[in-house]
């Protein structure tokens, strides 16, 4: 018998009918009280060796339809290694062609990072050295909005505050793999960036702003269907709790830098937007920016700068998303990342695509641009 179920952490998909392998038809669950759809993530079970067609009806309604083309599905055994198996969009259905190899195996839209994997990156974050586990607030639906500061408090005062935050749009889940690298690596000890950059940098990192979309398998919003990368201009206590308790923190340690860290469904490369829209852009932002921009393309081959959005891409939302209001508020350099769900067209990889590995060590790298310019952030 053919089983196909998502009612575990970060599931997504709704059975409309499953008596064949070959004619299996799906659909995408929209997120709660909003239209938002693309991640999908379930598991198939009684198909072992059977040519099995997965066909996603609703795929040309959702958030982001040229992100299908191009795209390939993943596929895991074990939840631990995913592959890309071969994917086709008509314009109408998504259609997964696969013949699994067991009697059990999972599809997702990307590489999941489940609610009970980001406990356990705070549970094993909290014991590394320098770092402190902080509980900002509770979600709308009473998880707990944590919050990783890290410095060495023996330094001298007078440090930077860096914030880095993830995951406002749960489906993101490459930028929470990112946070992960970024924590091992300022967990190293003996290594001499990451002591100079601890002597002089607050960190404060936000790995996961939307528990409670990540734990139902939303795309873009958070319980109550609110889009939280568009309310940093007056988050609200009631819609946008995780927005609002997060710029509450921020107000009360200043900002000097913040990072944003996202995931593009339809571009196939890793870009960064800046704040050029903000009436605040200054000369001195735009050399910071571009210094920051120099050095992370040093640091990491994966990074470009000839391809992303283009400029007004968000009109008169601008100072609702993050970035931007963040780097106009506190006059700092500010950031948003976009990592792919596709793959590096520069250096593509055609078993992973992009993957948790690469958004990992991308996490691992962002550490050199920030300490590049880190003597002229104030
Ligand atoms: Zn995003």
């Amino acid at each position: 018998m053919i089983r196909i179920s998502s009612n575990f952490d970060s599931g997504n998909i709704q059975v409309v009918d499953a008596q064949s392998a070959d004619d299996i038809k799906l659909s995408i669950v929209p997120d709660n009280e909003a239209n938002f759809f693309q991640w999908f993530y379930f598991r198939l079970q009684g198909c072992k060796k059977q040519p099995c067609r997965l066909q996603i009806l609703n795929a040309s309604r959702a958030a982001f339809p040229d992100g299908w083309s191009g795209y390939q599905a993943l596929a895991s055994y074990d939840r631990e290694n995913w592959f890309r198996v071969s994917t086709d969009y008509d314009g109408t259905q998504l259609v997964i062609s696969h013949t699994p190899d067991y009697d059990s195996v999972y599809y997702a839209y990307f590489v999941p990072y489940s609610y009970e994997r980001h406990l356990d990156l705070i549970a094993r974050t909290q014991g590394m050295k320098h770092c402190r586990l902080l509980d900002l607030g509770e979600s709308v639906e009473g998880r707990a909005i944590e919050l990783l500061r890290m410095t060495n408090d023996q330094a001298r005062d007078n440090k930077r505050n860096i914030w880095i935050t993830a995951r406002q749009h749960p489906g993101e889940s490459m930028a929470e793999c990112f946070m992960e690298g970024l924590l091992s690596r300022l967990g190293r000890i003996h290594d001499p960036l990451i002591e100079s950059l601890l002597e002089k940098v607050v960190f404060y990192l936000v790995p996961n702003m939307n528990p409670d979309g990540t734990l139902h398998g939303h795309l873009r919003t958070n319980a109550l269907g609110v889009n939280l990368n568009r309310e940093w201009h007056e988050p609200n206590m009631e819609r946008s709790p995780e927005v609002y308790f997060v710029l509450e923190a921020m107000k009360a340690t200043g900002v000097d830098l913040f990072l944003d860290i996202h995931g593009d469904e339809t571009l196939p490369y890793i870009f960064m937007l800046g704040c050029q829209a903000n009436s605040n852009y200054s000369e001195r932002l735009g050399s910071l920016e571009a210094q920051f921009k120099q050095a992370f393309l040093a640091a990491s081959p994966e990074f470009q700068v000839e391809e992303g959005y283009e400029l007004g891409r968000f009109g008169t939302e601008t100072l609702k998303l993050a970035s931007n209001q963040v780097g106009h508020r506190f006059d700092c350099l500010a950031l948003t990342l976009e990592m792919p769900f596709k793959d590096n067209a520069n250096l593509p990889d055609l078993t992973k695509g992009w993957s948790a590995e690469r958004s990992n060590q991308l996490g691992q790298a962002i550490l050199d641009p920030i300490h590049a310019v880190l003597g002229q952030l104030r």
